[in-house]
């Protein structure tokens, strides 16, 4: 069995993102990009189902500008087996990477696709969804636990009232959560043994997926500054800024 996992390259989360003068959107020269820290547990919840014996090969692909090979590279030295990069220097949103996605399932029959829960940059949580509804695909969003369970998966989903089990038919797509694992660190050998693997482009334009959308981004902008705050001098001075001024008891 064969299962991909897609990968994408975001803004590193300890950066703090500026937005460009013109508003189209934030400054990502010369900055760090690095995989979507939900796409690194992805990549680490396949390299464990194929530990454990239950597939053959881990294919991570990626959509994105050339530079996205570093992010496949990183998926390839944590020990997947293979990547693919479909390049385009577009703002590609949600519906056309599911798309895309279909695109490379067809190519490859995997039985299990593993995406991210959302991209830290759009904050969309999409894909994973729009993915299934496209294919017919069972989906299992926000998975915190994966087991085999005879050809199925079940999967232990976080909702708001706990922890739900759902039972997949496979082929399936699973969407990561934050407490699914914790992503190793690729070892330096590792990371030289990457350069040698397997890796595909392939020309969005031969890909047959149009990238328009009904959808555009018309503005950026920087979240407004905080004010200063004041230091009371007792607590029946806050209570009475609390009645008075902010008016919220
Ligand atoms: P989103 O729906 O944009 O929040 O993204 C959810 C997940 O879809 C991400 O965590 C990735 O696993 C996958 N994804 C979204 N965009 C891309 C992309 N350009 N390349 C590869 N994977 C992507």
């Amino acid at each position: 069995m064969k299962i991909l996992v897609a990968v994408k390259r975001v803004l590193d989360y300890n950066v703090k993102a500026r937005v460009k003068a013109d508003k189209s959107g934030i400054e990502l020269a010369n900055v760090k990009m690095s995989m979507n820290p939900f796409d690194e547990i992805a990549v680490e919840e396949a390299l464990r189902i194929k530990e454990a014996g239950h597939a053959e090969e881990v294919v991570v692909v990626s959509m994105g500008p050339a530079q996205s090979q570093e992010t496949i590279r990183t998926a390839l030295a944590m020990g997947a087996d293979r990547g693919v990069l479909i390049e385009s220097d577009e703002e590609l949103q949600p519906l056309v990477v599911a798309k895309l996605l279909q695109h490379v399932v067809e190519k490859e029959a995997p039985q299990i696709l593993i995406v991210g829960k959302q991209a830290i940059d759009d904050d969309c949580n999409q894909t994973g969804q729009m993915f299934s509804a496209l294919s017919g695909w069972p989906q299992a969003t926000f998975a915190s636990k994966v087991e085999f369970d005879g050809d199925a998966l079940k999967v232990t989903r976080e909702v708001d009232a706990g922890l739900e089990s759902i039972k997949v038919n496979l082929p399936a797509v699973i969407t990561t959560d934050l407490r699914l694992n914790e992503p190793r660190y690729a070892k330096l050998p590792n990371i030289m043994k990457a350069k040698k693997k397997p890796l595909e482009t392939i020309a969005i334009a031969d890909t047959g997926v149009t990238t328009t959308t009904g959808l555009k981004t018309l503005e950026v902008n920087e979240p407004e500054s905080r004010q200063a705050g004041v230091i009371v001098g007792s607590v029946e001075e806050l209570f009475d800024k609390l009645k008075n001024e902010a008016k919220v008891i």
